[in-house]
């Protein structure tokens, strides 16, 4: 039991071989001027496509990768080189893209949030796999964000003030406001899940402490018990 790609993967990754095909034949031989005008507004749009696509899934290496390879193909500004640098740039780009296919093909598919925030379980291929425990995505962040928008409101009633000061700006919080974790209260645009929940995942991922010892799996049995509707 393995995540089997999509079929959208799958013909994302189809293409992108078929691209990396084309630049290796690029770095190899010499072709036609119409070949490589064409092969760089396909390059320029696969990899603002594969850095957006990127961006959604959290992966900042790939993201800066793609970025470089759509600055560097642009046929907006074009960059002046020799033809046998293009050619080692061509190939280098090539085999870039194939393991990206490979990549992308194989990796994990993420679980369609609704599934987790129901507190439903977690599909059969993923629930055996013990990795399944540590694959963080989106819908943690959302669920930290909730969960310590809870605890600050839970706060907030002991409180007979109506303004406090947010532990990382001092900027005023109103009653109500905020975000408690653990002891620090925090204003919505300190509190990263919050306002930079992309940023909030990586930091999640790299430490799955990084909001605290407990938070993550205290935010996600808060979320998994709440009524459905
Ligand atoms: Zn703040």
């Amino acid at each position: 039991m393995r995540g089997y790609a999509s079929p959208e993967r799958r013909a994302e990754a189809i293409a992108s071989v078929v691209v990396a095909i084309l630049l290796l034949v690029a770095a190899e031989s010499k072709e036609s001027y119409g070949f490589y005008v064409v092969l760089r507004l396909v390059c320029t749009a696969g990899a603002v496509y594969w850095a957006l696509r990127a961006y959604q899934e959290g992966l900042w290496g790939w993201i800066w990768a793609f970025a470089t390879v759509a600055l560097l193909m642009n046929p907006f500004i074009p960059i002046r080189m020799q033809r046998k640098d293009w050619q080692s740039i061509d190939l280098w780009m090539g085999v870039l893209l194939l393991s990206w296919s490979g990549y992308w093909l194989l990796r994990r598919v993420p679980q369609a949030p609704a599934e987790r925030a129901d507190g439903t379980d977690a599909p059969g291929e993923l629930a055996d796999s013990k990795a399944a425990d540590h694959q963080i995505e989106l819908v943690d962040v959302k669920a930290i964000s909730v969960y310590c928008r809870h605890l600050a409101k839970e706060w907030w009633k002991g409180e007979q003030r109506q303004v406090a000061i947010c532990d990382t700006c001092n900027s005023p919080v109103l009653c109500d406001d905020g975000f408690l974790n653990d002891t620090y209260l925090q204003c919505d645009s300190c509190f990263t899940p919050s306002s930079a929940p992309s940023e909030a995942l990586q930091e999640l991922r790299e430490d799955p402490d990084y909001f605290g010892e407990t938070t993550l799996a205290d935010a996600r049995r808060f979320v998994g018990m709440r009524p459905r509707h």
